[in-house]
């Protein structure tokens, strides 16, 4: 598992004191299980044909999770992961529980990746871009059994996307992050109805639904690397309203209209076509 992914599965279980499962897409699955400073085991399952053919080739499929987490006895350990496939709506579970990935559709892979994650009744389930390679019909069946398992399981659901989309249709509330940071925070609904972040409006602006005239919208230029950060504000060389004050002065995340922003000319402010044209006119005199 790249560090990054370890340490988020470590951080998050630290933080909530919870037991933590990652369900991810991006790399392949590793067999050894990190153990957190409260002695928890989180699970953590990544790229779903990889880390299912992964599990396979160890000849331990789905019991192995459980016999290694819970302790089950092999016969257990079987029952269990047919009653999860179940769970998960895999049809004809006592079949498929000896399945290969290659005797899956995508939808079903990944149905079988969520039950895995869920085999351990985690507390909080990190969902890393679930929905990738999946046909529009299949994500939506996989967001609505990841919604309806959160809701019977009272279990805590942490999305990571790229798409919006995925977003308005299952999150309550949002962080929008950039380069690393944090840049919104506030309720899917008031975010969808008024980002007050330009990056945010630049996101929702991208989504297919809103091409004008077949042409899909785009964010000029690329995100910055770790080592090359300038001193001011990280989206300042893709924003249209960036002035001095942001190219010398990194935004704080603050306290804005019901959740957070970070940056120096939230959209909603009605005084900031006056403050940004100030700046400008100040030129690199600003002072912070
Ligand atoms: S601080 Fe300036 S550059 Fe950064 S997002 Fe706000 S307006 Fe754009």
């Amino acid at each position: 598992m790249p560090i990054a992914r370890r340490e988020l599965l470590l951080r998050a279980s630290a933080l909530t004191g919870a037991a933590v499962a990652l369900l991810g897409a991006a790399a392949p699955a590793e067999a050894a299980t990190p153990t957190d400073a409260n002695g928890l085991n989180p699970l953590s399952i990544l790229d779903q044909t990889a880390a299912l053919q992964a599990a396979i080739e160890r000849a331990a499929a789905k019991g192995e999770v459980l016999r290694l987490h819970m302790g089950l006895a092999p016969r257990q350990a079987r029952e269990r992961a047919i009653a999860l496939l179940d769970e998960v709506g895999i049809p004809d579970p006592a079949y498929k529980v000896n399945a290969f990935p290659s005797q899956m559709s995508g939808g079903q892979q990944q149905r079988v990746m969520i039950a895995m994650a869920i085999a351990c009744n985690p507390e909080v389930l990190i969902a890393d871009e679930p929905t990738t390679a999946l046909d529009v019909t299949i994500q939506a069946q996989i967001l609505e059994l990841l919604l309806s398992l959160q809701r019977a399981r009272g279990m805590g659901v942490i999305l990571v996307t790229h798409n919006m989309d995925v977003v308005a249709q299952s999150a309550r509330s949002v962080l929008v992050m950039y380069a690393g940071q944090i840049v919104e925070e506030r309720s899917s609904a008031t975010l969808f109805q008024a980002p007050q972040h330009p990056y945010t409006a630049a996101l929702l602006a991208a989504r297919p639904a809103q091409a004008a005239s077949g042409r899909l919208a785009t964010i000029p230029g690329a995100p910055p690397g770790l080592l090359h950060r300038s001193a001011g504000c990280l989206f300042g060389p893709r924003c249209p309203y960036a002035t001095d004050r942001s190219r010398t002065i990194r935004p704080d995340l603050r306290d804005w209209k019901g959740g957070k922003v970070r940056c120096h000319y939230p959209l909603g402010d009605p005084d900031r076509h006056a403050r940004i044209a100030a700046d400008r006119r100040v030129g690199t005199e600003v002072a912070p």
